[in-house]
């Protein structure tokens, strides 16, 4: 918390948004970037000269939309809510989990490393106010991202793990001790029943990641799908890192064909809704739109005359004219709408824009 100088900076920080708690999980993110220990300091000041947040040189972004942000959180740095009768949800304003209290204890769905000890934190308080138990019986895996479930470990060997069989695979070749390998596995679709609740999860390809799952609850109008859509909020850099780009921009459609009113996206603060959905959705069409207009209309010659024989400085700085190209628009007519449309729009271009050029095949040019 020292990039905040002076109690002024503080003050106005800590009154601007309801993300303080989450400066701990985003400097992790930003792999220790922010890391503000006097050690780490001196170790990085000998080698590069560090930010401050007075930097000038650090760039302004646009003020997040107040629709972007979610609840405010309690002292220790979680919000718990109600979704829809026993299904709740639980945030650190960077990640989200999510729970179903049962008559035969809770199903627990991820546990971001972020929240950790505050997932049974937040469990306890439900169970206590409605005098259920709190013991997890059950963790649904969403896919096998560390920042998704490396609490996992925290709730012990008396659990019982489900994911889908590809997310055994991949935390199998992981073999990290915070994410404990499933119990139960599936390949396609798998109905679970515990205390009388009915969750469905399912495998409709891949996505995000091979593994990522559609998790539906039938009886709570809710859908989880983590990854994809961050409601309120462009995707994470490079297009949420997603590993499948057409499965992914595929995604929203298999979403929008479940029944659901919530939403749970995995990230920032705040559920969604239908609406999000199609925000999003029609943020990438927007993106792939400005993509192919690039492709048509930004002319190489100049780049390749200038660079001569240095192919990649050639490549590189045409392709980042036509995602300036395709990006302005979109970042013109998102701001406001979705939070960091200028941040990151023009790394989701670049992506898109491989995706458009690789899989799809638009502007090639053949020799003739
Ligand atoms: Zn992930």
């Amino acid at each position: 918390m020292s990039l905040l100088n002076t109690p002024g900076d503080r003050r106005s920080f800590l009154t601007r948004s309801a993300t303080v708690a989450a400066v701990p999980a985003l400097s992790a993110v930003a792999g220790g970037v922010l890391t503000a220990t006097p050690a780490a300091a001196a170790a990085t000041s000998t080698a590069t000269k560090t930010a401050t947040a007075d930097d000038p040189t650090l760039p302004d972004y646009a003020p997040v939309p107040q629709s972007a942000l979610g609840p405010a959180l309690n002292a220790q740095g979680y919000y718990v809510g109600r979704i829809q009768r026993n299904l709740y949800w639980v945030t650190d304003s960077t990640y989200q989990a999510a729970f179903l209290t049962t008559k035969d204890g809770v199903v627990l769905f991820d546990a971001p490393p972020t929240i950790g000890g505050n997932l049974q934190r937040a469990i306890d308080e439900i169970a206590s106010a409605n005098g259920v138990s709190n013991k997890v019986t059950h963790i649904v895996y969403s896919h096998h991202h560390a920042d998704h479930l490396g609490a996992s470990s925290l709730f012990g060997k008396n659990v019982t793990r489900i994911a889908h069989a590809e997310t055994r695979a991949q935390l199998k070749r992981d073999n990290d001790p915070t994410r404990p390998l499933p119990d139960e596995t599936f390949e396609h679709h798998r109905t679970l029943r515990v205390g009388g609740e009915r969750i469905e999860l399912a495998f409709l390809g891949t996505n995000h990641t091979p593994d990522n799952i559609y998790i539906h609850f039938p009886d709570h109008d809710t859908l989880m799908l983590v990854d994809i859509n961050l409601p309120g909020w462009v995707p994470f850099q490079n297009f949420n890192l997603n590993e499948d780009v057409l499965g992914s921009i595929a995604a929203p459609d298999k979403a929008l064909a479940y029944p659901w009113k919530h939403f749970i996206g995995g990230h920032i603060g705040r559920l969604g809704d239908r609406q999000d959905m199609l925000v999003y959705k029609q943020y990438i069409a927007d993106i792939i739109d400005g993509v192919k207009a690039a492709l048509a209309t930004i002319d190489p010659t100049p780049f390749f005359v200038k660079y001569g024989d240095n192919a990649w400085a050639a490549v590189k700085e045409y392709q980042a004219a036509q995602c300036r190209y395709a990006a302005a628009p979109v970042v013109k007519k998102y701001t406001g709408v979705l939070a960091a449309a200028d941040v990151y729009t023009e790394s989701h271009a670049f992506v898109l824009l491989e995706a458009v050029r690789l899989s799809l095949g638009i502007g090639s040019q053949v020799h003739p």
